[in-house]
């Protein structure tokens, strides 16, 4: 019998009370018997395509991964994948219309959405159809922006000063440097975080409709080199990221900063219509907020809400965004309200969407045809679809608070997974 408390702790031996220390040994050690190396290349073509399929020689597996269409499309995938195999068909759904009333996305979307998740589409549609019938969501750019962070070490902080205050007079040499690079990229600020003799460089860009993580990387790569050749003083190590940039990472940081977009979202919804289409009322829903925003802190999360990683996971595959993106992306805020005139105010904050409509996967072929479908893919989409976003997370928030608060949660997942 596990012990009450096990869960506070990592308890193998609990786990595996049978094993003994030479079964541990003979599953654990590790092993240098010889293993057969897959023929690797980076190159994208049919003959290297069919001497990978002829070593794993599961046909099955070939014939779902390497279907005709994909096949016949290998090409378009050179520049997005290496040792490439195939494609994986995840199932798509559309939610939507959802009437956005943004500053740059203003519409009815229809929102592609890929996922193998039961109830997901159902709920962000039923989030859609309410917003939408209140008029539609009201969206907000607030800034943008995304950063790479190079760290020096020095001898000693002396050192460290002397660095920074040449780095201070390097600003204009930089950009043009950065610019070198790119077209669409700029490098618009400079930052300095020094930890005793440690510098950190923020460098923080915009990067017109790409979602720009590459473009980053390449142009301060750049820039790092020039300061690695021409720095007064010479630094003792130097890293072209210091973990500094929130990469792939949630962090409190950005609730009050930026990393890609930061959207704020709102919509008034009339108690007649949370109760038609939630089966609530909005001072329920609004203690189910209270309640779960002090749970969201007990448990230490960084920002409150309920599960935008459903959303922005889903989002994010079928339109070619990097959907491990979505650990940095679902960080905010979203906050509930009864309004005066006795309806719901909802609004969400997300700091850190994460998404372009160039570059990136978003030129791919199925994943170009979900940015068709809505309306979004290629120049001058970026900020509308990061509006968008920002929009399905509201509705989807709206749709599973509606569903703790009415007592339907469980039942929606049994009735449609099951
Ligand atoms: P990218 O495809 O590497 O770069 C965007 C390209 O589109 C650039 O060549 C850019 O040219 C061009 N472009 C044409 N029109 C543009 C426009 N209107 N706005 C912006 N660019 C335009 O994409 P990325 O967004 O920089 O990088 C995204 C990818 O990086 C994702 O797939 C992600 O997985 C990956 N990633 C990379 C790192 C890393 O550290 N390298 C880290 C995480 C993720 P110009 O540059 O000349 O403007």
């Amino acid at each position: 019998m596990p012990k009450l408390n096990s869960l506070r702790h990592d308890a193998p031996l609990d786990l595996h009370p049978a094993l003994t220390n030479e079964q541990f040994s003979a599953a654990l050690d590790p092993k240098l018997t010889p293993t057969t190396s897959l023929p690797l290349s980076a190159a994208l073509n049919h003959k290297q395509v069919q001497k990978r399929w002829q070593q794993i020689d599961i046909r099955h597996a070939r014939d779902h991964l390497l279907d005709p269409q994909t096949a016949q499309n290998m090409a378009r995938y050179e520049k997005n994948i290496e040792h490439f195999i195939g494609t994986v068909k995840v199932p798509v759904g559309i939610a939507g219309p959802l009437r956005i009333n943004g500053l740059h996305a203003n519409g009815d979307y229809a929102i592609p959405l890929a996922t193998t998740e039961a109830a997901l589409v159902a709920s962000y549609h039923r989030g859609c159809r309410l917003i939408t019938a209140a008029g539609g969501v009201s969206a907000m750019l607030l800034n943008e922006g995304i950063t790479r962070t190079p760290v020096f070490s020095f001898y000693n902080l002396a050192e460290a000063g002397q660095f920074v205050a040449w780095i201070t007079t390097q600003y204009d040499q930089f950009k043009s440097i950065a610019q070198s690079t790119t077209q669409h990229g700029r490098l618009h600020d400079i930052n300095v975080s020094i930890e005793g003799n440690h510098v950190y460089l923020v460098f923080e860009y915009t990067t017109g409709d790409a979602s720009g993580q590459n473009m980053v990387t390449i142009a301060t790569n750049a820039v790092f080199e020039f300061i690695l050749a021409h720095a007064p003083v010479s630094p003792q190590q130097a890293f072209l990221d210091g973990n500094l940039s929130g990469d792939k990472k949630a962090n409190s940081h950005v609730l009050r900063s930026v990393r890609g977009k930061k959207v704020t979202a709102e919509v008034h919804l009339p108690a007649t219509l949370v109760k038609k289409y939630l089966h609530t009322t909005p001072k329920n829903m609004v203690e189910f907020g209270h309640m779960t925003t002090l749970g969201a802190t007990l448990s230490g999360g960084i920002g409150v809400n309920a599960h935008y990683a459903n959303a922005l996971a889903a989002l994010y595959i079928a339109c070619g965004q990097d959907a491990a993106c979505v650990a940095e992306s679902a960080v905010g805020i979203t906050r509930m309200e009864v309004n005066a005139q006795g309806g719901l105010y909802a609004c969400v904050t997300l700091p850190n969407i994460m998404v372009g409509t160039v570059g990136g996967g978003t030129g791919l072929p199925s994943q170009k045809a979900c940015l068709d479908i809505l309306g979004l893919a290629g120049k001058g989409k970026a900020r509308a679809l990061a509006e968008v976003v920002a929009g399905l997370c509201l509705a989807g928030e709206l749709s599973i608070v509606g569903a703790f608060s009415a007592g339907h949660f469980s039942r929606a997942h049994h009735k449609l997974a099951r």
